[in-house]
């Protein structure tokens, strides 16, 4: 079990082995990585900086995100292994994704991040 502090939920990291993704796939949505990070992911898959761009990352503004591909009646992202149901650089994942679901944003919209992992508990 994994508690944050300032946040009214902790979370069960077992919850993803049944998950499914549901927080990598659903709506298009954007995932960004630092330089340090994407630089970690290219070595990892051995590949020259414009091929790993051209083939991952699209542009949003001036930043970088994982680039999506069409998944259910949704997307996913492109890093998400569609037959195993789960992220294909687990260990490498971006800080956006190792710190959900502790966003801020989820302090003040916790009716959302409940319908969104199951991996929620509230304290009682
Ligand atoms: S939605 Fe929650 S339980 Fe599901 S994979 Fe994401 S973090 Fe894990
Ligand atoms: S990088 Fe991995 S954990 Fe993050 S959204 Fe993509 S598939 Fe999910």
């Amino acid at each position: 079990m994994i508690f944050e502090k300032n946040f009214p939920y902790s979370f069960n990291e077992n919850a993803c082995k049944k998950c499914g993704g549901k927080c990598c796939t659903g709506e298009s949505g954007n995932i960004f990585a630092s330089k340090e990070e994407l630089e970690l992911i290219r070595k990892h898959l051995s590949l020259e900086k414009d091929e790993f761009k051209d083939k991952f990352l699209k542009k949003v503004g001036f930043r970088l995100s994982f680039k999506e591909v069409e998944f259910k009646n949704g997307f996913a992202c492109i890093f998400f292994d569609t037959k195993r149901l789960c992220c294909s650089i687990y260990a490498l994942r971006p800080s956006q994704c190792k710190s959900f679901p502790f966003w801020e944003y989820y302090k003040t919209h916790i009716e959302e991040v409940k319908k969104e992992c199951i991996g929620i508990c509230f304290l009682s």
